[in-house]
């Protein structure tokens, strides 16, 4: 006699198709498990989200998903994806584009994903819709469970949470879930997020509100359609946003314009967004196009001190503060973690997963991770350390 099990799944989804079943993680990524590696547990069939066996196989099938969710890719751009989860045996330290950075402030740096629904023409990461980096997807317990942890040992009052990913925070199904979290964590007295805003929606505003992110940064990096657009490097939904600015300060919560000014791109656009940074009361952070290694380069990038000059000019013509600084932020130096490493320490350690770029593979060891500069893509790696600088680790 058989019994029949249902093995349910909170972030998962299924998907039948003719030789495979789709896998979906976290609304966004997927990877394909073989019918046949099912039908050998048992009878089996697909519902949204639960797998039902004929056996009681529920061990069995943890080890078939462990085994294809290596091949787990980004639906919205193929790229392949590493999924860090409690059991991974990747620590959330150590990388700068996902898990947390702390560079030894009270503002804690949070990374749950990469990959971007635009494609800015300035993007320092290349990220977007054509980007073809390697993609991570952080699971949001760990996450959490990882960043208490932190702050419980930083021990300072007023803690800032700043999701700011390399992408864009909103393709993260599970970033409510994530806020939420966050916010009964004691001494987290803000949480804020870096956004292209395109995503976001009253309903999910308001729900981020509610559940404690009071500042919102959005890169808006013009007035009219056609520069956003242009910006962008994809359609903009400029009014939608414009709506959504008004409604988050209508909410009380803080709202942070902040455009990238790319040289001899959006100069003309950014008087108009000082004027509408002050009608809205919202903080202007005008932010210096740089080029960057992985980066897109549109422009050449202005000095700082040429940047700091067209600042003056505007906050003297516009009366508003545009230089802005830590203070302007509350952001104060707090205890940074330790460091594990030094700088030209040898270290040996098991390669787990690729790295963001070519030629790069993650690595742990001491409760940190490290990317390691390598053509391996397995096995033993022996490097020597060559950064350490805020708990971020390269090797070599
Ligand atoms: S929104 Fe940010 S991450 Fe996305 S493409 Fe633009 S600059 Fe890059």
């Amino acid at each position: 006699m058989y019994t029949m099990g249902e093995i349910s799944f909170e972030n998962l989804s299924f998907v039948q198709k003719k030789d495979y079943t789709e896998v979906i993680l976290y609304k966004m990524f997927s990877f394909l498990v073989p019918n046949f590696e099912l039908s050998s547990l048992g009878e089996y069939s697909v519902k949204p989200n639960s797998l039902v066996f004929s056996t009681d196989c529920e061990k069995k099938l943890m080890l078939v998903l462990a085994k294809y969710i290596k091949d787990l890719k980004n639906k919205v751009t193929g790229n392949s994806t590493t999924y860090i989860h409690a059991s991974s045996g990747i620590p959330l330290v150590g990388n700068i584009s996902f898990g947390i950075v702390d560079r030894g402030s009270s503002l804690l740096e949070i990374k749950p994903i990469t990959s971007c629904n635009l494609n800015c023409i300035y993007c320092s990461l290349s990220e977007g819709r054509k980007s073809r980096w390697h993609d991570f997807v952080v699971e949001v317990e760990y996450l959490i469970e990882e960043i208490k942890k932190v702050v419980e040992f930083k021990g300072i009052k007023d803690q800032e949470i700043h999701i700011g990913c390399q992408g864009e925070p909103l393709f993260y199904s599970e970033l409510i879930k994530l806020v939420k979290g966050v916010s009964v964590i004691k001494n987290v007295s803000v949480i804020s997020m870096d956004t292209n805003a395109a995503m976001l929606t009253k309903e999910i505003t308001k729900e981020l509100f509610d559940s404690g992110m009071n500042r919102f940064n959005i890169s808006l990096n013009g007035v009219s359609q056609e520069m956003t657009d242009k910006m962008a490097g994809a359609k903009y939904p400029l009014k939608h946003v414009l709506k959504l600015c008004k409604y988050i300060t209508k909410l009380g919560a803080e709202l942070v314009i902040a455009p990238v000014w790319v040289p001899g791109i959006n100069d003309k656009e950014i008087p108009d967004l000082i004027k509408l940074g002050k009608k809205l009361n919202a903080k202007m952070g005008i932010q210096n196009y740089l080029e960057y290694k992985h980066g897109k380069k549109p422009a050449k990038q202005a000095t700082w001190d040429e940047f700091y000059a067209k600042l003056r000019d505007l906050e003297e013509k516009y009366n508003i503060k545009l230089k802005l600084d830590q203070t302007d932020f509350n952001i104060r130096s707090a205890p940074s973690l330790p460091k594990p490493f030094v700088d030209e320490e040898v270290v040996k350690a098991r390669i787990l997963c690729p790295g963001r770029y070519r030629n790069e593979a993650i690595v742990a060891a001491k409760n940190r991770n490290i990317t390691v500069f390598t053509n391996k893509k397995s096995g033993v790696v022996k490097f020597k350390i060559i950064r350490t600088k805020h708990n971020i680790f390269l090797g070599k």
